[in-house]
């Protein structure tokens, strides 16, 4: 096995097709916009706010959650939405993640008064403006979430439709999988199917901490074009095989599923599934998800997935050869690598 190092990884081009731009600030970022709108004490000592993001014991998916009640208060401006955008894409960059598609749910945003479309329009902006200065490509999905009425989720639905010109390529289901009742799933269902008819791709967090059912439920119920986590799919044989036969690209986050599942859940890194995955030939590429949460880049990530489970490059190139083939643009997404090979070539 040739040795995949931190810096060879860096240089690779990578597509990140699953990352949560409300999960993915910089901690500096965090100490800093959690002082100015006061959810930490203007006082507090450094790393306060961060202290109740980052993830550092292993209780359980909702617990790991919680960061999020720190940081949607820092994105409720169009001044931090186009900062934290900004710094994102930099770091990206630095990455060496030459596609991305950053994912959101704009009604989360709206708590001081901007519209759904605001939040997507300045989002767009300033990807596009980053973009422009580091080169690397950068999308958007817009999240549903569960947990909320049906009728909450439409008017974001609505908006993703008319802020396509805003670099809006998808849709995604996040948040809750509780109180999913069958009328919810069948409103829902209809929302995806207006999704596809307008144009835009569809992907689902799916068996995350759900049965298999629940990926089940997504590729025909809500149309998904990928699946995001898939967790739990290697313990239903005959889905999995569906799966690898329709070739559906798996949006796996391996060391999300660490820090959110509980050590009798997860006992250690190398017993996640995604082995089970990739040796019945499923298409899976990883993601960070959430960087704040998790303290992870994609470079570390594959290094340490590479490590846990003994992959050589061919097989590293391979996983991310398939995040590029999951892209929801895959004219940007062929672009970007395009553009990343040559400098590659360039620098010898
Ligand atoms: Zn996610």
């Amino acid at each position: 096995m040739v040795a995949v190092t931190d810096d060879a990884l860096r240089r690779l081009p990578k597509a990140e097709l699953h990352l949560h731009l409300d999960g993915s600030l910089r901690p500096a970022t965090v100490e800093e916009l959690a002082r100015e709108v006061g959810v930490v004490a203007g006082d507090a000592p450094q790393g306060a706010a961060m202290a109740r993001v980052r993830v550092t014991r292993r209780a359980g998916l909702l617990e790991a959650l919680q960061g999020f009640e720190v940081l949607l208060p820092l994105l409720q401006t169009k001044e931090h939405l186009a900062r934290v955008t900004t710094e994102l894409v930099e770091d990206l960059a630095a990455d060496g993640v030459v596609y991305s598609e950053l994912r959101f749910c704009p009604r989360l945003n709206t708590g001081q008064g901007l519209t759904i479309d605001e939040v997507l329009a300045t989002v767009g902006e300033a990807a596009a403006q980053a973009e422009a200065a580091t080169g690397t490509r950068v999308v958007l999905l817009a999240c549903l979430m569960g947990g909320v009425d049906p009728d909450w989720n439409r008017p974001v639905l609505e908006a993703a439709i008319r802020r396509m010109d805003s670099g809006v390529v998808g849709v995604d289901l996040a948040g809750p999988v509780e109180g999913r009742t069958p009328a919810w799933v069948d409103a829902h269902a209809a929302m995806f199917e207006h999704a596809r008819a307008s144009g835009l791709c569809v992907t689902v967090h799916a068996g995350e901490a759900e049965p298999p059912s629940a990926i089940r439920t997504a590729l025909d119920r809500y149309l998904a074009d990928r699946i995001g986590h898939a967790t739990s799919l290697a313990e239903d044989p005959d889905l999995l095989a569906e799966v690898v036969e329709r070739r559906v690209v798996l949006e796996c986050c391996p060391r999300s599923n660490y820090w959110t599942r509980t050590a009798e859940e997860l006992p250690e890194l190398s017993a996640h599934p995604v082995g089970r995955l990739l040796d019945a030939g499923a298409r899976v590429c990883l993601n960070t998800d959430d960087r704040s949460l998790f303290g992870n880049d994609l470079s570390s990530e594959y290094r340490v997935v590479a490590e846990a489970f003994g992959l050589d490059d061919r097989q590293v190139a391979a996983l991310t050869a398939n995040g590029f083939a999951g892209a929801f643009h895959p004219g940007r997404a062929a672009a970007a690598l395009e553009r990343a090979v040559g400098r590659l070539e360039d620098s010898g």
